[in-house]
């Protein structure tokens, strides 16, 4: 029986969707799509300045697979810059350590949540504003 594949621990959900070009209108675009594991990958090892084996710890994987997972998500970035396509984040083998949630409206992220139906910038009461990452 094949082992289940593991779930790739994600800490830090990115604040937006994606990103698109600019000078280029949306419609005329295609798109590339970074998963969730991807974007953490950059995040970790781009951002935070982290040596891949640290990183590949953070995201409970072994280092071969962060630097494949690092690498696609370069190819991903790379393509879109040069090409001029929008970059879609969605998707991936991965799990959230922690309950996040992100408001539907002003698309802030929210972590754990008790008693709240809104972001607390926006304004209460809109029914399924605030959206569970997790699931
Ligand atoms: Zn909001």
């Amino acid at each position: 029986m094949p082992r289940p594949k593991k779930k790739r621990k994600v800490n830090n959900p990115p604040q937006m969707h994606g990103f698109k070009p600019f000078g280029i209108a949306f419609c005329d675009t295609e798109h590339v799509v970074l998963q969730y594991d991807e974007y953490e990958t950059i995040k970790l090892v781009i951002y935070d300045k982290l040596p891949q084996d640290i990183a590949a710890d953070r995201m409970e994987v072994s280092r071969p697979t962060l630097t494949r997972i690092y690498n696609s998500a370069l190819s991903k970035i790379g393509q879109a810059f040069v090409e001029g396509k929008a970059i879609i984040i969605q998707g991936g083998e991965f799990e959230f350590d922690k309950d996040w949630y992100k408001c539907n409206r002003c698309f802030k992220l929210i972590l754990g949540i008790e008693n709240n139906t809104s972001c607390g910038d926006c304004p209460p009461n809109d029914k399924d504003e605030l959206v569970h990452l997790n699931e």
